[in-house]
């Protein structure tokens, strides 16, 4: 198989890069998804403050990527879900595994859009067992909107930036009592709006200058330590679930055979460039990706 532009991953950048490469006059554009359904992390997002600039409006994360996937639905994409890419090499070829088994592509452009991952609670050095009942804010996200779980009845929530506001006022929402969010830094690292909806709305405490030390449980999480950082203070919490918000890192893991620095022929959008506040200017460095890509295409079309 041969195409001018493959997009790797169909989240809001990847969509919009495979739209706008098609727009730009690529003749044969791919797009690649391990997940089964289009928009990445979008569908799970049920809250609203998606899509103020392009739409203006406020959608919620799912809408927004509804509005996306028609275009993308209707648009002669080669579009290919429950996909993984597997491996992309210097000549321009990627390994891809999916239903019809391990195939390869051949192409002139590449957009990665593969995202991010979040940093897990291994990442800090935290003394105590690992029991249950410990997720990363995106796991518990998809968990209790896509999946209809329930986490837990009382939880802490390490990490004020706005996944973990996000998920603060869900759990809140959903029933489950928020004992407190955990911020190591002298304020909350999210947006006004989520601390508003969150902190305020819900009357969730927001612990400044405090960290988790410890988690506590044996087969489950019973409580954690949360330490004063400034006084050294320290007390325990009990809860039966601890959802860290820690952060994300860019998705690049592809790109490593390909060296330093990236051939011509390779480009980054979404949160795999780098982490984004907010959907927008995902969709439109995505859109911009993807017409770079179809003119680079068409250039070694031509002189190819
Ligand atoms: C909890 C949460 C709340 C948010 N709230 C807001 C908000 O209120 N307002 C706002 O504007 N923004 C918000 N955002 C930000 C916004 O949703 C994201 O920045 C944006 O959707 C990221 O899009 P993306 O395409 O870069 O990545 P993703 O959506 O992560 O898409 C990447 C895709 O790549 C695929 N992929 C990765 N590797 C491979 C591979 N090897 N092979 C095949 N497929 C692969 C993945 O399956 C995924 O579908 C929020 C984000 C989160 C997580």
């Amino acid at each position: 198989m041969t195409c001018d532009v493959l997009v790797i991953g169909a989240g809001a950048a990847g969509m919009a890069a495979a739209l706008s490469a098609l727009e730009a006059g690529a003749g044969t554009v791919f797009l690649i998804d391990r997940d089964t359904r289009l928009g990445g992390v979008l569908p799970q997002c049920l809250h609203s403050g998606f899509g103020e600039v392009i739409f203006r409006q406020e959608l919620t994360g799912a809408q927004y990527a509804a509005r996306w996937a028609a275009r993308v639905e209707a648009a002669p994409i080669c579009l290919r879900l429950d996909t993984t890419v597997l491996a992309v090499s210097p000549e321009r070829r990627a390994l891809l595994s999916g239903p019809a088994g391990v195939e390869e592509v051949s192409f002139r452009a590449l957009v990665l859009a593969a995202g991010c991952r979040e940093v897990p609670i291994g990442a800090l050095a935290l003394p105590g067992t690992r029991p249950a009942g410990v997720f990363t804010a995106g796991q518990a996200q998809r968990m209790v909107n896509l999946e209809g779980l329930t986490l837990g009845r009382d939880a802490v929530i390490l990490g004020s930036g706005d996944v973990g506001l996000v998920m603060a006022r869900q759990l809140t929402l959903a029933g489950c009592q928020v004992s407190a969010v955990v911020e190591q830094r002298e304020r909350c690292g999210g947006l006004p709006r989520n601390y508003r909806r969150s902190i305020v709305e819900c009357g969730i405490p927001l612990l400044t200058r405090t960290t988790v030390s410890r988690v506590h449980g044996a087969g489950r999480v019973r409580g954690v330590t949360l330490r004063q950082l400034d006084t050294g203070e320290e007390r325990f919490q009990p809860c039966d679930t601890l959802i860290t918000a820690l952060g994300m890192v860019p998705e690049r893991e592809l790109l490593r055979p390909l060296g330093n620095p990236l051939p011509s022929w390779v480009f980054l959008c979404g949160n795999c460039h780098h982490i984004h506040r907010t959907v927008d200017t995902v969709s439109l460095q995505g859109a911009q990706a993807g017409r770079e890509a179809a003119a680079l295409a068409l250039e070694s079309g031509a002189a190819g």
